[in-house]
């Protein structure tokens, strides 16, 4: 598509929304921009182009759909969006801000995506890819959004990007040459509608690869294994659980990399410093993918070496009389707080609650008698979550997160750990899971 003298709507002004009008406007399209929020409460970076010959501020309503081309939903905007609605049913393309930078974006591309993980995947890939001297743009969901990088110069030799299902609900010709799937269990069903839904949005990531590019994904999932027939690229699978014959997989105390026309290759599972069976899964996929873009095995291990994780991920968050405090703030579904909670051999107690997303918590009910030797609930949630976990393990019921780390603390004994694996978003008492983990370190402080 010539993108010039068309008319296109950017619905959200964030910070994707507000990179994604510039770089419209200045290739000579109309850009027309709404968002529920009123234009006091948009993204700092409105100031920059409020002022441009190019752009029309519109109502957030049917009418700014009039005589456009394109639809570009930010990614918090939901299918369901009354908008989005309307501008499908008009037959208006609609497309997401990771489509629109695909279409310009030069340099090769690998897309990581899955219910958790991601952010730590991109990051170490990126870290991998930087000290095996390769010149590396790492954005996405994380960072700086695709379409800035589509701005720029392009100088990179990759571009590794952290990816949502948000933004693979509305690709069309979207291609990573490597494309990783980690896992997919329940999350953000109050947008999706199902997890069918999410599920069969998560597999756009592989729709439009040819057999020259890599599929990346998780050979434990009988799902994935399903679609990886479907899948016309190279299917390379990780296991930390089965031996494979071909892929990545654990075997005693080594990671082994065994794939059709290479030689087998082994990584100690001794360099991983960052905690639990779900970070070596993370290591594997960052393994494969690392290997596909022709990095050498010894500057892998130097890179997975020096990685000591993210911040608000099971991260170590103080001790005090003997017991120990972690936070994984950014375990904001069920698959992460049983992850978080498998990390650890002995029982623990666990902080949950927050805002729900229909999250199944259920799925804890197995789990907690032989995991956790009592739950704090806190937040918006925690009456649901009570209902759907059962009674076969102590719980706790609290307000806020302050009352509950105090109340998890009177209840620890020495030796104990105290987690925060929240299982919900933050936004009914925070702005986001960075500021909900900093306010538990906070409070850890201060006991
Ligand atoms: P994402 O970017 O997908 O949210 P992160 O790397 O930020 O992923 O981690 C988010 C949460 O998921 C953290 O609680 C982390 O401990 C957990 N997690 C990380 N990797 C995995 C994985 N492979 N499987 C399950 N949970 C994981």
């Amino acid at each position: 598509m010539d993108f010039n003298g068309k008319k296109i709507v950017v619905i959200g002004m964030g910070k994707t929304g507000i990179a994604v009008a510039g770089f419209l406007g200045e290739r000579g399209v109309k850009v027309s921009v709404t968002d529920e929020k009123s234009s006091d409460q948009w993204g700092e970076g409105f100031k920059g182009i409020a002022k441009a010959k190019w752009l029309e501020v519109g109502n957030y309503n049917k009418n700014i759909l009039k005589d456009a081309d394109m639809v570009i939903p930010s990614p918090g905007v939901p299918p369901y969006n009354e908008l989005l609605v309307d501008a499908l049913r008009k037959n208006i393309p609609v497309v997401s801000e990771i489509e629109l930078a695909y279409r310009f974006i030069k340099t090769p591309m690998i897309a990581v995506t899955g219910t958790n993980g991601k952010t730590t995947v991109t990051t170490l890939l990126g870290e991998i890819l930087k000290s095996s001297g390769r010149k590396t743009f790492v954005g996405g969901n994380i960072g700086n959004p695709l379409i800035e990088y589509a701005g720029s110069l392009q100088e990179a030799e990759f571009v590794v990007a952290e990816i949502s299902s948000f933004q693979l609900q509305w690709i069309r010709k979207f291609r990573p040459f490597i494309a990783a799937l980690l896992n997919i269990t329940s999350d953000h069903i109050d947008y999706h509608g199902s997890f069918e839904e999410y599920r069969r949005i998560k597999f756009n990531i592989f729709a439009n690869q040819t057999k020259n590019d890599f599929a990346i994904l998780n050979a434990a999932d009988p799902a994935q294994q399903e679609i990886s027939r479907s899948i016309l690229s190279r299917v390379a699978g990780f296991s930390s659980r089965k031996i494979l014959q071909e892929g990545i997989f654990v075997k005693s105390d080594k990671i082994i990399f065994k794939m059709p026309e290479r030689e087998e290759e082994q990584y100690p599972l001794g360099i991983i410093s960052i905690p639990g069976l779900h970070n070596v899964e993370n290591i594997m996929a960052s393994i494969m993918a690392a290997r596909f873009c022709g990095c050498a095995r010894e500057t892998i291990i130097d890179a997975i070496t020096a990685f000591r994780g993210l911040p608000h991920r099971i991260e170590f968050a103080g001790e005090k009389n003997s017991v120990k405090f972690y936070d994984d703030s950014k375990g904001t579904n069920v698959g992460s707080v049983l992850r978080a909670l498998e990390t650890f051999d002995k029982p623990v107690v666990l902080l949950m609650g927050g805002r729900d997303k229909e999250g199944d918590f259920e799925t804890l009910k197995p789990v907690l008698p032989t995991k956790a030797k009592k739950v704090i609930l806190f937040g918006e949630a925690r009456d649901r979550i009570v209902s759907l976990i059962g009674n076969n393990v102590p719980i706790l019921k609290e307000a806020k997160l302050k009352e509950a780390v105090e109340t998890a603390y009177k209840n620890a004994q020495p030796g104990d750990v105290i987690l925060l694996s929240p299982g919900c978003a933050s936004f009914d008492e925070f702005a986001n899971y960075k500021e909900r983990g900093n306010f538990f370190k906070e409070v850890v402080r201060n006991l």
